[in-house]
């Protein structure tokens, strides 16, 4: 069934959404995006994503189309007409489409941003079997560019980790850089090892997850101990446990990496009761 879509202003059919070929998203990769996930129709930490939307465009120097009640109202109306239980809302700003491709940004007056949103259905995306299982994940190195806290949609190498990971019969990518691991391809990354939660702490080198925040915040307030430090793989291959957090994926457990199971393979009692809690929390906090 077709969806409907939002692009510059107008809920459309999806058939029916354009974007110029000079668009800078599509020529440079001159865009930011969010992924907000909904649960029982409502949806979750939408404060969380507009103020990192609003701080990725403050630091590309781009302005966006519609002010951040807006773009409430355009998510919730895309939820309700796409009838969305549970599933995603993605969201992109690009810095538009000039008259012509060159590398200079252009005159925001003259050439406005591009705005556009869409829904993904994903029914069962709380109740997920792969969470049950958890994943196996490899290491790769972190190629990407040094300003992982922007949220651009340059995601080629991403991307390519994935492929990587299905290559070798894993399901995603960690990324090491300086012997460290950064972050997932599309996640941040966390081991637990005699019951302290052991995650990467903010900076450049990594996107400042929205989940993040509120695990660590649940964490501690269920006084479990967090620890804001860069790990190798061989600490993380030692641990008792490891999981990913992201607004796709809450919180998945992570059972092996580079070959090497975690305990027994089966996922942690640490990153089973955390997606309980952010389960939980989220759905009463979600608007
Ligand atoms: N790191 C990277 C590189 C990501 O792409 C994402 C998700 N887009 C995350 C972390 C997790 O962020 P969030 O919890 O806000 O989805």
């Amino acid at each position: 069934m077709s969806r409907t879509v939002y692009v510059n202003g107008e809920y459309m059919a999806e058939e029916e959404a354009k974007i110029s070929i000079f668009d800078r998203g599509f020529l440079m990769a001159d865009g930011v995006y969010e992924v907000t996930s909904v649960l029982d129709g409502r949806l979750i930490d939408f404060e969380g994503h507009a103020k990192r939307l609003q701080r990725s465009l403050d630091e590309l120097g781009m302005q966006s189309p519609v002010s951040m009640d807006e773009l409430l109202e355009i998510h919730r109306e895309l939820v309700a007409k796409n009838g969305i239980e549970e599933g995603l809302v993605y969201l992109q700003i690009t810095r538009g489409a000039p008259a012509d491709r060159d590398f200079v940004f252009p005159d925001p007056a003259e050439t406005p941003p591009t705005i556009v949103l869409f829904t993904q259905n994903k029914p069962g995306l709380a109740e997920s079997p792969v969470a049950r299982m958890g994943i196996k994940v490899i290491s790769i190195p972190d190629l990407r560019w040094h300003r992982r806290d922007i949220k651009t949609v340059q995601l080629l190498y991403p991307s390519m980790g994935k492929m990587m990971a299905k290559a070798a019969g894993a399901d995603d990518a960690w990324l090491v850089e300086n012997g460290k691991v950064t972050e997932g391809t599309s996640n941040n990354a966390y081991i637990v090892k005699g019951g302290k939660i052991i995650t990467r702490e903010l900076s450049n080198d990594i996107l400042h997850g929205i989940t993040r925040a509120a695990v660590l915040r649940f964490a501690r307030e269920a006084q479990m101990e967090v620890e804001e430090r860069p790990f190798t793989i061989k600490e993380a291959q030692s641990a008792d446990e490891a999981f990913i957090t992201s607004a796709s994926t809450f919180v998945m457990p992570v059972v092996e990496i580079d070959g090497v199971q975690l305990g027994n393979g089966k996922p942690g009692p640490v990153a089973k009761r955390l997606r309980e809690i952010y389960l939980e929390e989220s759905r009463k906090a979600a608007v």
